[in-house]
């Protein structure tokens, strides 16, 4: 396989050492509920809804994954990850950006689906996030499913926020 299909969501070098000397504190000063695009350069960005996975570009026209923060246009968010583990064995930059959504899920800021085991990110300012591949709805306080077996509304299970009037965690802020 050739580099061009995944040449446009890779973290640039100097993206990877801004996050590397960084460390673990990937926060930064930022509008919430924001993101920016990832095409190089491009100033785009956009403020977000919790419902939502994508962000089309309107200054560059790319569709942006908000749970991948990356540009993996014609390919779902399992297929762009299993690509980026596979071409990570010859291709630094693609090692470099799977080296760095494991990092993101050791500090925190992502995590493994509960149901397909997809790297999901988190969104600023929100506890509740929808799998792109299994469409599972996901607690990002609890990191669980937010529902049990039977799907959206079942309290069997899941984190159970709101049952009897009670958070599911003491950090929870908007469970759906
Ligand atoms: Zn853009
Ligand atoms: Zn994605
Ligand atoms: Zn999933
Ligand atoms: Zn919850
Ligand atoms: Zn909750």
């Amino acid at each position: 396989m050739t580099g061009s299909v995944l040449a446009l969501q890779l973290v640039s070098p100097e993206e990877y050492q801004r996050f590397l000397g960084r460390g673990l504190a990937v926060a930064e000063q930022r509008v919430p509920n924001s993101y920016h695009c990832r095409t190089a350069d491009c100033p785009g960005w956009c403020v977000y809804e919790d419902a939502v996975n994508e962000f089309r570009c309107p200054l560059c026209a790319k569709l942006n994954c908000l749970l991948c923060k990356a540009i993996h246009e014609g390919q779902n968010c399992r297929q762009y990850q299993d690509n980026l583990r596979l071409q990570a064995h010859d291709d630094v930059a693609a090692r470099q950006t799977n080296d760095m959504l494991q990092m993101l899920v050791q500090c925190g800021e992502a995590m493994h689906c509960p149901a397909c085991r997809i790297v999901v990110q988190k969104k600023d300012g929100c506890d509740w996030i929808r799998c792109t591949v299994c469409h599972t709805e996901i607690c990002w306080v609890t990191k669980g499913p937010r529902w049990g077996p039977g799907g959206p509304g079942d309290t069997s299970g899941g984190c159970r926020c709101n049952v009897n009037g009670q958070r599911c965690h003491p950090h929870c802020q908007n469970c759906h």
